[in-house]
């Protein structure tokens, strides 16, 4: 017992010693067989000191094999003389396992003498628990993390990695070997642009990670837009957790920047576009701002975009211009697009034929936001449209001759092309003559000619269609001798044809070079101008040769077959010409009629073609015997009125007798054998009775007085012989 009372008195200092401490306490002998146990030991496990006393404690191990590992731990301990630290599974009496962490030390006495071991105990099994919980958590969180389709990446307060998903290592490969829990983001960071992770642009290598790291710290949550050294795009958005530290998210926006990318290069087109349009393209919003201006509608305002944007576009139009812009915009922003038509100034300086679309703009939402307002230049379609009505009002008018139409419709081209000089010629052979021309400063006139080539014209009558040249010193023509000789710039010429033969050309010229090129309507123009012309031309034709045709018809009504002079008809008609003259000026005229003597006898004895012959003799002799004003007409078989113009009796005596001399002398035949003679009455006309067949019923009586003494003589009309004549 003196053991029992030995360990007793040791316990007694054992307690003292370890009794209280909080952590389980038990010490054995070498052989592990108990010698002492506290209370926390005691409340730990279930046994009692009494229990367990000189026992080896074998029933604490829940695994049996573990009461052996533990044995040879303390032996390791013994032979190191140093505590070892393991951690078991143990039981309590009542048969539950927790998990102990132990340190066993073993006991020396004074000589050294291994006495025993000291078991330190502590039950951890909560603190596992807790640890398999945050493990565990983490795990969960590494699993949800995984799930997200994006790169993400979770620093600590330190800046220290936490954990990041396998997209972070993919999106960044080249810096995926320094992503290990633990590393800071700086340090990743430089090994990344070490190995050409990213894309640093114009600043330096320090430059860009200074601003990367200063924005990292800064998470703000804003976006940040990363560009990566293989051209890939990143949206990173980076916030800071509750703990201070920061979770990042990186999307690939690598396509979406393409595709931005794309939109700005057919923004870029589009702007090409309507800056290359002869329009004006403009935004505004309903305050009537401009938020839109394109290139040509600026230079109208004679501004550019830049100075538009933002301003009230209304407040530099004309005030009709106000008026419909005003109308229009009102219009479209209570939804209803409207067009308008309308020829005004521009701050350019232009005057312009305007089509002006008012379309509202709308929002995404499909509210009234604006109005797009597109404003086109029809002046040229104008121009064309009001040329081709002055050509139709030109040639459909009865108002005007020909030549005038043909003038008009000159000057119509010389407007229309903005060219002054206009000639329309005709060629023969190689000769170009100018028929029409159109010419301010005089210097081509009608009736001009020129070896066809001198002119551009050899040209347009040989092509096809129209010939334009807007500046012939920049032209393949520059050398022509048209233009060494007349120095013509601008040129646009086609061919005349009149039905369907080369008649010659028309073309409009100017010596100053033309600003716009000639269009395909300029050309259409042209062509309906010549085709015109020809057409015209060739019912001038028409009607000069229908007139030739009256003309002649009419001579021939008028004129006596044999003799060729006026018939009777004609001569009582050009009589009535001399009477109204002779009312006009007073100044008196003869009538006298001539009677050739027998002429009866001369049929009979010579026959009738001798007869006839006589009679052309005689016509001859008094034609050739007149002046040009006198009117000489046969007013029956061998009878001849003649008028001689502006005459006194006096004189008309004088005449006859000269023209009855003649007679004498040159109507015979040589085969006659007999004069050939004649008789005339004479009657001048006074104004107290002008009828001219009372002048002729006068004329007669003189005559017959004549034959009545004895033919071959002149007799004179005395106012008596009327009396005789109605009294006989
Ligand atoms: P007087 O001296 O009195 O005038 O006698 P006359 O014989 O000349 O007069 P009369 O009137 O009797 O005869 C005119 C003749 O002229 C009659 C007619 O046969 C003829 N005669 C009329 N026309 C022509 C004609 O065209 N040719 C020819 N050969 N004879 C004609
Ligand atoms: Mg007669
Ligand atoms: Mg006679």
């Amino acid at each position: 017992m003196s053991s029992s009372s030995h360990i007793s008195g040791i316990h007694l200092d054992l307690e003292k010693t370890f009794g209280a401490m909080s952590e389980c306490v038990i010490i054995t002998r070498p052989d592990r067989r108990v010698l002492f146990l506290n209370r926390a030991t005691e409340q730990l496990f279930g046994y009692s000191l009494t229990e367990l006393i000189g026992k080896t404690g074998e029933d604490l191990y829940a695994n049996p094999s573990d009461f052996e590992t533990a044995g040879k731990i303390h032996q390791e301990a013994a032979h190191n003389r140093d505590g070892q630290k393991f951690v078991m599974e143990l039981k309590s009496k009542q048969g539950r396992i927790f998990h102990v962490e132990t340190i066993t030390t073993p006991l020396f006495d004074a000589t050294s003498k291994h006495v025993g071991y000291l078991l330190m105990g502590r039950d951890i099994t909560d603190r596992l628990e807790l640890e398999a919980m945050v493990e565990n958590s983490l795990q969960t969180l590494e699993d949800a993390i995984e799930t997200i389709s994006e790169a993400f990446a979770l620093y600590d307060s330190e800046d220290r990695l936490v954990t990041c998903n396998e997209n972070y290592r993919k999106t960044y490969p080249d810096s995926a070997p320094a992503m290990i829990p633990g590393k800071t983001f700086e340090e990743i960071l430089r090994y990344g642009l070490d190995n050409g992770q990213y894309h640093l642009g114009e600043g330096s290598k320090n430059d860009w990670l200074q601003e990367r790291l200063r924005w990292h710290r800064e998470a703000s949550g804003e976006v940040l837009e990363q560009r990566l050294g293989d051209g890939r795009w990143l949206r990173i958005a980076e916030r800071k957790t509750r703990a201070g530290g920061t979770a990042g998210i990186r999307t690939d926006i690598t396509e979406l920047k393409e595709s931005q990318q794309k939109l700005a290069a057919v923004y870029e087109n589009i702007k090409l576009v309507t800056n290359s349009l002869a329009c004006s393209i403009v935004e505004v919003d309903a305050a009537g701002i401009c938020t839109f201006i394109n290139e040509h509608g600026a230079a109208w305002l004679n501004a550019c975009p830049a100075d538009l944007t933002g301003t009230r576009l209304r407040d530099r139009y004309s005030e009709e211009m106000q008026a419909v812009d005003e109308e229009g915009c009102r219009t479209a922003l209570a939804g209803t697009p409207v067009r308008r038509e309308l020829t005004t100034g521009f701050q350019d300086g232009t005057c312009r034929d305007v089509e002006i679309d008012f379309t509202p703009k709308r929002s995404d939402t499909g509210e009234i936001i604006g109005v797009i307002i597109f404003t086109k230049d029809i002046t040229d379609r104008k121009n064309v449209e009001r040329t081709l009505a002055e050509l139709y009002q030109v040639t459909s008018t009865r108002a005007l001759n020909s030549d005038e139409k043909i003038s008009r419709i000159l000057k119509i081209g010389c407007r229309y092309y903005g060219l002054p000089l206009g000639v329309i010629s005709h060629i023969e052979e190689s000769t170009y003559s100018v028929k029409w021309v159109e010419c301010p400063s005089g210097e081509i006139e009608p009736g001009l000619t020129l070896p066809l080539g001198d002119t551009y014209c050899s040209h347009t009558l040989n092509a096809t269609g129209p010939l334009a040249i807007a500046h012939a010193a920049k032209s393949e023509i520059s050398g022509h001798p048209c233009y060494e000789r007349f120095s013509l710039e601008a040129y646009i010429g086609a061919p005349i044809l009149v039905d369907g033969v080369r008649y010659g050309t028309i073309c409009f010229t100017s010596h100053t070079p033309r600003r716009d090129e000639f269009t395909q309507t300029d050309k259409e123009i042209i062509r309906q101008f010549s085709d015109w012309i020809g057409t015209e031309i060739a019912r001038q034709r028409d009607h000069e040769a229908l007139l030739a045709v009256q003309a002649r018809l009419e001579r021939m009504a008028s004129v006596d077959d044999l003799t060729k002079v006026l018939n009777r008809r004609a001569f009582l008609e050009r009589a009535e010409t001399e009477v109204a003259r002779f009312r006009r000026t007073g100044n008196p005229f003869s009538v006298v009629i001539a009677d050739i003597d027998h002429f009866k006898s001369i049929n009979d004895t010579y026959g009738h073609a001798t007869g006839d012959e006589v009679l052309r003799r005689f016509a001859a002799t008094l034609s050739h015997a007149l002046r040009a004003i006198d009117v000489l007409g046969r007013i029956g078989g061998e009878e001849f009125g003649i008028i001689l113009d502006n005459t006194r009796s006096e004189d008309a005596v004088l005449v006859c007798e000269r023209l009855r001399k003649a007679i004498a002398e040159t109507c015979s035949l040589e085969s006659m054998s007999h004069k050939v003679t004649c008789s005339m009455g004479i009657v001048t006309a006074s104004l107290a009775d002008i009828k001219f067949s009372n002048l002729m019923q006068r004329a007669d009586l003189a005559l017959y007085d004549a034959k009545n003494n004895g033919r071959n003589q002149c007799a004179v009309y005395h106012p008596s012989q009327a009396f005789q004549a109605e009294h006989p």
